[in-house]
């Protein structure tokens, strides 16, 4: 192997790769090396890109490499392309395979073909505080004579075994040891060997001879191809191939890639009987398999899996809503704190830039912040737990019923935290029809950003006992509608055949404390940030626009010369409607109102929409600030108490249909663009949608009106 060497001759920087089998947990140990929190779950197709990370140790500083899990290298999926290449081509001087411990012959099977390739992996061997649970032992310095290499029992998302991968790594990167090779029937040997020789040792770099021949022999489409594009006379080259294989089939009946698959898997198995000290007194898989036996019942499966996520709203609404209330009446304290100690006669403009736009604004979407933390929590710890892998093997059959590939619904899983990541992971579908479909209905599941409109709305109109019922109806219409719609781009713009797909279920777990709480934290922080900047932005100009053309003369003063009686009080709150009104906002809302009408919507409803393209959050906050300005001021009413008295809960519930379908956010359609390449999906996505919801929402509002609701 190489070594590369920095420009910098004091320290060389060392490039790992973290390879290993999904769940294994790679991210895992990348956070442990690098001491960063990139996002771990317990189930596979998490990590679709590479990520990287830094880390110095003595006197290198090492760059680690987080690929995307893969059981073999044969280059079949999207996955497997992206860590065979990187591999390949960038040549990384260690590799480090993380393995998971308590199935070791399964995972061995990736470390042998990386042999194969020339490479001399390092093992983390993961999980060992399960295996060691389940009283499986190994003798590592067996595994380490037989692999020539160096072997670290770790327990990664303990952070515990880090120090000795780092030292073992570090010793690696310093030898030049070459991997053992597997040895394979003399049949098959002596093929490999005649082949061998027919190949140059140049030509066929990055690849070694050996891993030619054998993947020539193994018939696998990547290499043949690779050789024929690098030899003089490749028809004859082939046929040379061929004979071989043929040779072998009429000698030992079988094609070589099953036997050499075969002696691969054995060399592993072998390899693990040889280092075994003390095998499992019970099995993992069985307990799982019981439990499995239950929640992925045919029949029983998804009514639990309903129920958890009931479940799961029923506590972000009751835990959620104490801390909220506490929030919320800080926020207040805060704001007559203002009110009192700052005339409203002194700079009248800032202070309602202050109290109107900017605490009204921001702090209506903050004090949401119990709610988020909490809906993430549960997801967290449903995720690690594996619960979350078995959801996806449930509603594999129902995806597939509804033409979307069982894959997809981990980008949905994503998609209720936000919809730009899970945009990003739908590049795990390997077809195209498969991920646009996708792509398209991903809007519709609910994300963390609509959280916050019901969380403002479900308890002003609907009695307290329904209210986590409500929240949960909200995100079953968001995944009945994806369902709906991407079975109609099947029927329609996507035809095709379905892909098939396995889904790995990994065994149930404890989820740790540690891992669920930087899950939690990543997500209260991305919204926070987002609070403190783009949502601040946006309320800013909001209010600029709720203020803007001032009015200076009003109606009400007419009426009032004119001989009409009104209170001072009723003459205040009449100007400040009428200044609203006036202002760009109340100018725009009401050029739609007759549109929006037929869904049950004021200007003011309008009007705070529109701020919700570029983030839903800022529907909430518009609505606050609109109330804010507009209540007069020694009100003591809260802007809940003013919504209830204003709309009705058929309002108040096509509000929240509309919000859920209508207008994909702005950052969503960047990334619509980006992924799919053409401006023609994004538009007919963002389009689509809002029709959609236009509709279903003037429809809910139209029958709920004569229905009398
Ligand atoms: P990846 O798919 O290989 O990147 O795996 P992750 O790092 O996402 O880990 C998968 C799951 O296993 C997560 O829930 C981790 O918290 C958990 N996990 C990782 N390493 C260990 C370990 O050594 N012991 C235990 N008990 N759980 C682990
Ligand atoms: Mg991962």
């Amino acid at each position: 192997m190489t070594k590369k060497s920095d420009q910098n001759h004091h320290e060389r920087v060392v490039v790992v790769a973290l390879a290993g089998n999904p769940n294994a947990g790679k991210t895992s140990i990348f956070n442990a090396l690098t001491g960063t929190f990139q996002h771990v779950g317990n189930y596979p197709g998490v990590t679709v890109e590479k990520k990287e990370g830094k880390y110095t140790y003595k006197d290198m500083i090492f760059r680690v490499v987080d690929l995307p899990g893969i059981y073999s290298l044969t280059a079949f999926s999207v996955e497997e392309v992206v860590a065979r290449t990187f591999l390949v081509e960038e040549r990384p001087e260690v590799i480090v395979d993380v393995v998971d411990l308590t199935n070791l012959d399964r995972n061995l099977y990736l470390a042998v073909q990386m042999m194969e390739l020339g490479f001399n992996p390092v093992l983390a061997l993961n999980f060992a505080d399960e295996a060691r649970f389940i009283g499986q032992v190994i003798d590592v310095r067996i595994l380490e004579a037989r692999l020539r290499t160096r072997c670290v029992e770790t327990i990664a998302n303990r952070g515990r075994g880090s120090d000795e991968l780092k030292e073992a790594i570090y010793q690696v990167a310093h030898s030049s040891q070459s991997p053992p090779s597997i040895i394979y029937t003399p049949e098959i040997e002596q093929e490999i060997g005649q082949i061998e020789t027919l190949l140059d040792e140049e030509l066929m770099k990055p690849y070694p001879v050996r891993y030619v021949a054998t993947k020539l022999l193994e018939q696998d489409r990547e290499i043949v191809r690779f050789v024929q594009g690098k030899i003089i006379r490749p028809e004859e080259f082939i046929q040379r191939v061929d004979g071989a294989i043929r040779s072998i089939e009429t000698l030992v009946r079988d094609s070589p890639s099953i036997i050499i698959g075969d002696q691969r898997h054995g060399f592993a198995s072998g390899l693990v009987r040889e280092a075994t000290v003390s095998s499992p007194r019970y099995d993992r898989v069985s307990f799982s398999d019981q439990v499995d036996a239950v929640l992925t019942h045919r029949i029983l499966g998804l009514p639990f899996f309903f129920f958890f996520m009931y479940l799961l709203f029923w506590l972000t609404f009751t835990a959620g809503s104490i801390p909220m209330a506490g929030l919320e009446s800080l926020l207040h304290g805060f704001e007559n704190l203002i009110n009192t100690y700052w005339p409203v006669s002194h700079v009248p403009l800032v202070r309602s830039l202050l109290i109107d736009g900017i605490i009204n604004g921001v702090g209506s979407v903050l004090i949401f912040l119990p709610n988020i933390m909490l809906l993430f929590l549960g997801i967290a710890a449903l995720e690690d737990t594996g619960y979350m892998a078995r959801a996806a093997f449930i509603m594999d059959k129902v995806m597939h019923k509804i033409g979307l590939h069982g894959k997809s619904f981990i980008p949905m899983l994503i998609g209720f935290g936000c919809t730009v990541p899970a945009i990003m992971a739908t590049r795990t579908l390997e077809n195209f029809r498969d991920r646009v479909t996708t792509i398209m209905v991903l809007p519709l599941i609910s994300c963390g950003a609509r959280l916050p409109i019901y969380m403002l709305l479900i308890p002003i109109f609907f009695s307290q006992r329904f209210q986590p019922f409500m929240l949960w109806l909200m995100y079953l219409i968001g995944i009945c509608l994806a369902g709906l719609a991407a079975k109609a781009l099947r029927l329609t713009l996507l035809k095709g055949e379905n892909t098939p797909f396995v889904m790995e279920l990994p065994p149930y777990r404890m989820p740790t404390f540690r891992s669920v709480m930087i899950h939690m934290w990543n997500r209260a922080w991305l919204y926070v940030r987002k609070a403190g900047t783009i949502i601040l932005l946006v309320s800013v100009i909001m209010w600029i626009f709720n203020t803007f053309p001032r009015k200076h003369v009003f109606e009400v003063d007419q009426q009032v010369q004119a001989g009409v009686t009104l209170t001072s009080q009723q003459i205040e709150l009449a100007r400040t409607n009428e200044k609203l009104r006036y202002s760009l906002s109340g100018r725009i809302g009401s050029m739609l109102e007759p549109v929006t009408r037929l869904m049950g919507f004021d200007w003011k409803i309008t009007t705070s929409f529109i701020g919700a393209f570029v983030a839903k959050e800022v529907f909430v906050a518009q609505l606050s600030i609109i109330y804010s300005m507009g209540k007069d001021a020694d009100s003591t009413q809260t802007i809940r108490q003013i919504l209830r008295n204003k709309y009705s809960a058929l309002v108040g519930f096509c509000v929240m249909l509309f919000a859920l379908i209508a207008t994909p956010c702005m950052a969503t359609c960047a990334c619509t663009r980006q992924e799919t390449g053409r401006w023609r999906w994004t538009l007919l996505q963002f389009g689509g949608l809002t029709f959609l919801g236009f509709i279903l929402t003037t429809l809910v509002y139209q029958i709920g009106t004569l229905l009398g609701l």
